[in-house]
């Protein structure tokens, strides 16, 4: 970035210190969400120091979900909670890694861009994180918030830091604002919080050359007044910018309204001289309302590769509980083991839910658990809602099962298999990268008349984000409509089959894209509303009684032993 456009967007960034998994991206969302709702137009980046060229060839055991965009960006699943939140317009310049924009220089070396001089992290390095920050800017958008990937301190963030150092310097200090995430820790023995570390971690910043405005302090104990000016006075930031928040036992969605009463957001429009109503909450606090008074509870079981890791499904978890909020229902969520229902069968471990879930997934391994598992909610009425892989694990089990085709297979498992009833398209038939080649991104699906699909949108045609290679294969789709589970979405051209159902049943709907990406506490997305709606009546119909020895049941239950990766 040689000199920077002068636009009027004003700049947040966002930072953390003394130790991961702060929260930056629930804060940072938070943030957005408030001045959101004061008027303001908002936009969100998260830049993310890991090399990695982009986060959609990382393992969920590592890095949780990867959250999929409209345009087909793969991103960090912070990104999820920047849509849950905001109505901030995400796209592939929403999340950068160090490696995309290594990549992105070294190819301008290469083109002879740098006319032969030396390419350093200062300045080339440092000025390509500048213009993807800059490319955000425009006169349309009040504030961009980036959110810095890891903690002060990794060597990979330094070029990072070092880039929104220089920053103010190009656009004005007064268009920036920096806010810092720290934890100061409850020391049982000593009976008191410690500040130290957030002395030490704004002293690392320091160092850098950034001052932060605002300190955000993450806690378990309230702060007191003496531990404020502690932290304000050796940090060097104003005591009414030294700002707690405190562990939210309840709810994530409690996170801006915690933020609100101390005043965050008016700190912010005051530095930055905006001039911005008063946030309106009142929707957000509905639905928080709605949230701490279920009328009823109902079991779901999420069957999946990945249970016991919270993250990798990440999106899935939050959507059942948005659908819960619009159903005045309490979820319990129990992920169970795919490779536990291979080696188990179903009975046991899936006695007493209301709904079954199959996510997405990638490999072999479990893959016969879920088939169990959806022929065990097919058999028994049990509603079931198959995501991605959960579509096409459906198809599996209803050829193998219902239609006798006993070796049906995705050729994603089994080359070989004589009814390939998932297999590859034939655009992916060439593919060798592993990087951002699938079938990604938003894409249009047509709705079958009376179909529960049609019934839950309320509409004949929507958008879904896709994430996949393989694909049902239409040419079995007769067999299927023949024997009782039909296509009720299909690409507008027909030729691909997006969402199945068994109209016979209590409610059993898969879908091959990812709903999950388009869930928010406040507009709950209307397949997830559609299945917890049919798990609730499902354990209505059971009675009370039923219900509390299905709770006994749950009690007993053992957490999974671990599996490998
Ligand atoms: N592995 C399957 C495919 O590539 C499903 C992918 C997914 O569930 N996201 O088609």
């Amino acid at each position: 970035m040689e000199s920077a456009e002068l636009f009027m967007s004003k700049h947040i960034f966002v930072t953390g210190g003394v130790v991961s998994s702060l929260g930056k991206g629930l804060t940072s969302a938070s943030i957005a969400l408030l001045l959101e709702q004061r008027g303001l137009t908002v936009k969100m980046q998260k830049l993310d120091p890991y090399i990695n060229v982009d986060p959609g060839t990382m393992s969920p055991y590592q890095h949780g979900e990867v959250y999929v965009l409209d345009d087909g960006s793969e991103t960090d699943l912070d990104l999820g909670h920047y849509e849950r939140f905001t109505r901030s317009p995400l796209t592939r310049d929403s999340n950068y890694t160090t490696g995309q924009i290594y990549l992105s220089v070294i190819e301008k070396e290469r083109r002879g861009e740098f006319l032969g001089k030396t390419v350093q992290v200062i300045p080339h390095i440092t000025n390509e994180i500048k213009s993807v920050i800059q490319c955000l800017a425009d006169d349309e958008t009040d504030i961009i918030i980036t959110e810095l990937g890891g903690t002060v301190g990794d060597i990979e963030s330094q070029p990072f830091l070092e880039a929104i150092r220089q920053f103010s310097q190009d656009v004005g200090k007064e268009n920036c604002l920096y806010i810092h995430l720290t934890l100061v820790p409850y020391l049982k023995a000593a009976g008191e919080l410690k500040t130290k570390p957030t002395q030490h971690s704004v002293g690392q910043l320091r160092e850098i050359g950034i001052q932060p405005d605002i300190l955000i302090c993450r806690t378990e104990q309230e702060l007191s007044r003496d531990d404020r000016e502690k932290i304000s006075l050796f940090c060097n930031v104003p005591l009414e910018a030294v700002i707690q928040e405190l562990d939210m036992e309840f709810s994530i969605y409690e996170v801006p309204i915690a933020l609100r009463e101390h005043k965050l957001d008016d700190l912010i429009t005051d530095r930055l001289g905006l001039s911005a109503p008063e946030a309106n909450l009142d929707q957000w606090k509905a639905m928080l309302h709605d949230l701490r008074n279920p009328q009823h509870e109902v079991n779901i079981a999420v069957v999946g590769k990945y249970a016991e890791h919270k993250d990798a499904y990440k999106s899935i978890y939050e959507s059942i509980d948005h659908a819960g909020i619009s159903h005045n229902t309490q979820i319990r969520i129990i992920p169970i083991h795919s490779e536990l229902v291979e080696r188990e069968g179903p009975d046991r471990l899936l006695a007493g839910f209301d709904g079954i879930l199959v996510p997405g997934g990638f490999g072999e391994r479990g893959i016969n658990g879920k088939v169990e598992a959806i022929r065990f909610a097919r058999e028994r009425n049990i509603p079931y809602f198959g995501i991605c892989l959960g579509m096409q694990t459906a198809c599996i089990e209803f050829a193998r099962n219902v239609v006798g085709l006993t070796d049906a297979h995705s050729t994603e498992f089994d080359k070989n298999t004589q009814h390939a009833v998932i297999c590859l398209l034939d655009e992916q038939k060439q593919v060798t990268n592993k990087g951002g080649t699938m079938r990604l991104g938003s894409q249009p699906c047509v709705l079958a008349d009376s179909s529960v699909a049609q019934e839950c949108y309320g509409t004949t045609h929507v958008d879904e984000r896709h994430r996949h290679r393989y694909e049902f294969n239409h040419l079995y789709q007769s067999q299927f409509t023949a024997h009782g589970m039909i296509v009720s979405g299909s690409s507008p051209d027909g030729l691909l089959p997006e969402i199945i159902e068994i109209p016979d049943h209590a409610w059993f709907v898969a879908v091959q894209f990812h709903p999950e990406f388009k869930s928010k506490p406040t507009k709950p997305h209307p397949l997830f509303q559609g299945f917890v709606g049919a798990a609730l009546k499902n354990r209505l119909a059971v009675g009370e009684a039923a219900g509390e020895s299905r709770k006994r049941l749950f009690e007993e239950f053992k957490e999974p032993e671990s599996f490998e990766a």
